[in-house]
């Protein structure tokens, strides 16, 4: 997204969705979903995860890991239920730009009627839509595909129809404008002599003491002039311009070079005029309108914002294990659905999840009425074996677990603590 947006980001205002896709709610859930559960972890699976673990936390030594005795293996299941909802958001702002067809014509191009059908009259009469009568329409109207389904994104487009040729009213349909650097001169002091027009840097005596000419070139603070302005002279044949008070002025009054100011003293870079062209306006003393571009033109339109977000949450069952471990953990996926809107479980072997399941999916309902549509929702169970497993080392006896399809393990701190006697 481009930092153009972002300024932009707070003049939009957000369009509710019509009414009627919100109770698109599908209907075809099996009640009686087939549940089945993992494989319990392997004993080998449970020594392999151990000696990584206890290797890294550097816990026990490989021996006593090797002599370990498995006494028992309890094996349990950990659910995790899952709901993501991918929801839009539309939002409309106006906006004035320079007039640029092409811009114009990239962004309408990836936009396209939504069912176009759906327009017709009951009567049958086809009213051909051209892109004049598209100016008042519902932003929602238009099929924008998110690029990734359950993924974040935000596109910005010209809503199509709502775009309106002006003339620019900064400059008139100029398509120029004041320069306000050298407010309309075209010229400023050269910096390189301090506008003296000499090499030196210094303004010369011998003219701004002539009788003819009596003008300091430009305002010398150092030299008891304080605040003086520079006094451009326009030759009135469109000859060059000049300072007051610079070699340039005496040679165009006089006739002739200054006395004792030889062609070398002169400053290289104003040739003893004192002032240069403007860098802003390039001499011209207009320069290019921002706000048109310089094209005299600008457009009116409707930027629309469509916003792709991905709501997450998620229930873990009961487990011995802290909860905090198993985000971590994959399992196997004992059932998946995707649909318009899904329903929450309700027969699940296991009655918390389908009671949290009813929770997530009210509150994700709720969360997709107003200004929100849902686009489609997916939700899950994964069940996580999980191994407790009960071991001898030497005297030591102790517990830990392996979880996972990952076969993650989880030794106590205070192994002592967790002991069976
Ligand atoms: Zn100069
Ligand atoms: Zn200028
Ligand atoms: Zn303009």
């Amino acid at each position: 997204m481009s930092s153009e947006y972002k300024e932009l980001e707070s003049l939009f205002s957000i369009i509710s969705p019509p009414k009627s896709t919100e109770c698109n709610r599908s209907n075809n859930v099996a009640e009686d979903h087939c549940y089945s559960f993992g494989l319990p972890i392997s004993e080998y699976a449970i020594r392999e995860a151990v000696t990584k673990e206890a290797k890294d936390r550097k816990l026990w030594n490989s021996k006593a890991v090797k002599n370990m005795r498995i006494d028992n293996i309890e094996h349990q299941c950990c659910y995790h239920y899952v709901l993501e909802s991918f929801t839009e958001q539309r939002s409309t702002a106006e906006t004035t730009e320079p007039f640029s067809i092409g811009q114009y014509m990239d962004s309408a191009a990836f936009c396209e009627m939504r069912n176009p059908l759906d327009s017709l009259g009951p009567s049958g009469a086809s009213p051909t839509r051209s892109i004049d009568h598209l100016e008042q329409n519902n932003p929602w109207e238009y099929s924008v595909e998110p690029t990734k389904e359950f993924t974040a994104a935000t596109k910005v487009m010209v809503l199509p129809g709502s775009s309106r040729m002006t003339v620019c009213s900064n400059c008139n349909a100029e398509g120029q404008q004041h320069c306000f650097h050298c407010r309309g001169n075209g010229t400023d002091k050269c910096n390189y002599c301090r506008g003296t027009g000499m090499k030196a840097g210094v303004a010369h005596p011998a003219i701004y003491t002539h009788p003819m000419i009596g003008t300091f070139p430009h305002g010398d603070s150092n030299m008891g002039y304080p605040g003086g302005s520079s006094v451009i002279v326009r030759p009135p044949n469109k000859g060059q311009t000049y300072a007051a008070g610079t070699p340039m002025h005496f040679m165009m009054k006089a006739g002739l070079p200054p006395p004792g100011i030889g062609q070398h003293d002169l400053c290289v870079y104003c040739r003893g005029r004192g002032i240069k062209d403007c860098v802003q306006c390039k001499g011209q003393g207009k320069k290019s309108c921002i706000t048109c571009g310089g094209s005299g033109r600008t457009m009116t339109l409707t930027k629309l914002k469509i916003f792709f977000n991905v709501k997450r949450s998620d229930f873990f069952t009961e487990s011995e294990l802290p909860q905090h471990l198993f985000h971590f953990a994959t399992g196997e996926q004992v059932v998946f659905e995707c649909n318009n809107y899904v329903l929450p479980l309700k027969k699940f072997a296991v009655k918390e999840i389908n009671e949290n399941s009813r929770k997530i999916c009210a509150d994700h309902l709720q969360g997709s009425l107003g200004n929100t549509k849902m686009i489609k929702q997916r939700h899950y169970v994964d069940s996580i074996p999980v191994a407790k497993v009960f071991y001898t080392i030497g005297k030591k006896t102790g517990v830990f677990w392996v979880y996972g399809s990952e076969h993650l393990c989880y030794i106590p701190k205070k192994t002592s603590h967790c002991c069976i006697s």
